[in-house]
């Protein structure tokens, strides 16, 4: 077979232009579509993370996909963070700064004990700014982030800058 890299590749599709002018969207539906091209990906990136793992979260919408699979192979638990308001208990938030404005992201209070190994997932690294809120609110619920973990990476953006003390790993780079 191909390198796997290679192949998973062929499942990323680029949206010119979306949401909005300049921006090159990073399509996984593709590669969601394709059972043997999620268990790929879902195999590269077991390869790359800590064993050792409590809970594996996944960033609203697109982390849910593999932060699941993810917890199901290290049997962990799957924490959702999400975009205020749609979680129903208490929860803790983060803010960030986006390019004009901010944006705040949240998690359930009691969804990490102290002391507890968090693996953080997303699809894809940009900026870096929305992987940081979360480690902070990791931080926040006493938990320890072992490692932020992104299918696809944007080189350019400079995400790791802002990631810098935390193990980063993502498959795919652009
Ligand atoms: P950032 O905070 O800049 O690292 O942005 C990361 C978040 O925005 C992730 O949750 C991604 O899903 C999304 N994102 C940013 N840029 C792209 C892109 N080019 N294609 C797909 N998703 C993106």
């Amino acid at each position: 077979m191909q390198n796997p890299i290679q192949e998973i590749e062929k499942y990323i599709r680029d949206i010119k232009d979306f949401p909005k002018p300049g921006i090159i969207f990073k399509d996984i539906t593709p590669l969601l579509a394709d059972p043997k091209a999620m268990k790929l990906t879902t195999n590269e990136l077991l390869k790359r993370v800590p064993k050792e793992v409590d809970k594996v979260i996944g960033i609203e919408a697109r982390g849910f996909f593999f932060a699941t699979l993810l917890a199901e192979h290290l049997d962990a638990g799957f924490i959702p963070v999400r975009k205020p308001g749609k979680l129903p208990y208490k929860t803790h938030e983060a803010s960030y700064e986006l390019e004009y404005g901010s944006d705040t992201l949240a998690m359930h209070i009691d969804a990490i004990k102290p002391g507890e190994k968090v693996l953080i997932h997303d699809d894809v690294l940009a900026t870096g700014g929305t992987a940081a809120a979360v480690a902070e609110l990791v931080e926040k619920a006493g938990g320890e982030v072992v490692m932020l973990n992104f299918l696809i990476e944007l080189e350019f953006l400079k995400g790791r800058d802002k990631l810098a003390g935390y193990p980063v790993s993502s498959l795919l780079k652009y």
